[in-house]
């Protein structure tokens, strides 16, 4: 029987394995650092041979087929060897793919993919069509097709670490919301490369599948244009007119005043998610029902709660320059912004003249804040430091005159002092709460 092996013990690399156990494969796992304690009891529980600690590659190099985790880069020692070879290396959404015949709506993006992802899955499961969802948002997609029936529909979200070895992967209705720099410290900081990989969402689709574009992008548009686009193409761009309503590409109109999300990407979020509803058969009426309740995605532009008129608000997620941009233009109110964390090769420029316009102060939170000190003192009258998130609250507090906002939108990463987003969006609701004792 064939040998898969599969580099990475976290969710993708677990699903994998459970799935290829499942279609009676052989199935050793290899993972280079610790297994995660409910993961390696996965493994020993379904008798599947692992290593942790190193990659014995005498053992990966017999393999038939490799499944790769999206988390191992293309210049990790294990990969190139595996390249100077001819077996087959593919990343676990293509893996899981190959076993599944519903329809798949894969939506990428540097920005939005969870909000879109959550709500198209929203709007479908709400207008009775039996779908699941899966990807970075939570359970891989192999994990869900061993532990659910088939659906009719998967939705996945995915990023372009697991689109980088994609073969076969063919999306029904594919959407590509936004191409800006990320990541780029896995791409050779080429946003060229980078760009390159989310494009192969689209790769093999045919005439009777779908894309959902945004028509505003710039490398979106260099794709399209030079492309030979056999699959139908939708195109979304928000006109100014459409704060109250979306105008749909079949010419119909969607009502967002009931709309609980804030912000112009929200409503660009809401019209990809409701084009994807119209192509699988749902109404107006369904679509406007499903966008009434979906509630907010947390730490994403995550209303907390309001104090002496000052509304608090965690976008702990924004970890680039692009959703802080999205943060800032959401609110019309003079911004008390909390910034700062693991830079990565931001840009400042993008958002100056919104912070400019917006932002009275601006609290630095993090272990080196030199480059957000350096680029916006000549801008910003007030500015402060602090590496306490709760102290940063405080500030917040003090600095806030009634009908502010207080934003946590760090356009950085948050691995300096915290574990993660959610932690550090966590963290920062309980000092926000913390100041009404
Ligand atoms: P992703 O999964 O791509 O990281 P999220 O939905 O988690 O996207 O949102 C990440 C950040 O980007 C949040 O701060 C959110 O407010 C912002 N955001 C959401 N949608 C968009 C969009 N279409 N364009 C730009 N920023 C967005």
């Amino acid at each position: 029987m064939n040998l898969i092996v599969i580099l990475g013990a976290g969710e993708s690399g677990v699903g994998a394995a459970l799935l290829a156990k499942e279609k009676k494969y052989n199935i050793f796992v290899s993972e280079y650092g610790q297994i995660k304690d409910k993961y390696r009891s996965e493994l020993v529980q379904h008798d599947i041979s692992f290593e942790e600690g190193d990659h014995t590659l005498d053992k990966i190099l017999t393999a038939d087929l490799i499944i790769k985790s999206p988390g191992i880069p293309e210049d990790a020692h294990v990969i190139q060897e595996i390249r100077k070879t001819k077996i087959e290396l593919i990343s676990e959404i293509e893996f899981a793919s190959r076993f599944y015949s519903g329809k798949i709506i894969a939506i990428t993006g540097s920005n939005g993919k969870t909000t879109t992802t959550l709500l198209t899955y929203h709007l479908l499961k709400e207008g009775g069509i039996s779908v699941g969802v899966c990807g970075n948002v939570g359970r891989s997609f192999a994990r869900l097709l061993v532990e659910d029936q088939e659906k009719e529909v998967c939705i996945i979200e995915v990023s372009s670490f697991q689109l980088d070895d994609v073969k076969l992967f063919k999306p029904h209705i594919a959407m590509v919301l936004n191409i800006t720099a990320d990541h780029l410290d896995r791409y050779e900081y080429q946003i060229e490369n980078y760009a390159r990989a989310k494009w192969k969402i689209t790769s093999n689709q045919i005439d009777t599948d779908v894309l959902i574009y945004n028509g505003d992008d710039e490398w979106i548009q260099k794709f399209i244009t030079a492309g030979e686009n056999r699959q139908r193409l939708i195109s979304i761009k928000l006109s100014n007119k459409e704060n109250t309503s979306l105008l749909m590409s079949n010419d119909d109109t969607i009502d967002i005043t009931q709309f609980k999300l804030k912000g112009k990407h929200n409503a660009f979020n809401a019209k990809c998610a409701s084009e994807a509803a119209i192509v699988l058969g749902l109404t107006s009426g369904d679509i406007e029902k499903g966008l009434q309740s979906f509630s907010n995605v947390e730490h994403r532009l995550e209303n907390i709660t309001k104090i002496n008129d000052v509304l608090y608000v965690n976008d702990s997620k924004a970890t680039n320059v692009d959703s802080v941009f999205y943060a800032l233009d959401a609110f019309d109110e003079e911004i008390i912004w909390i910034a700062g964390g693991t830079d990565k090769g931001n840009d400042y420029s993008q958002i100056l003249s919104l912070v400019k316009e917006r932002v009275s102060t601006l609290i630095c939170l993090g272990v080196d804040n030199s480059k957000l000190l350096d680029y916006f003192t000549p801008h910003i009258k007030c500015i402060e430091e602090t590496q306490d998130i709760n102290e940063a609250a405080q500030i917040a507090s003090r600095y806030a005159k009634s009908g502010n906002v207080v934003l946590l939108s760090p356009a950085c990463a948050s691995f300096d002092l915290f574990n993660n987003y959610e932690h550090r969006g966590k963290l920062f609701k309980k000092a926000v709460f913390n100041l009404i004792r």
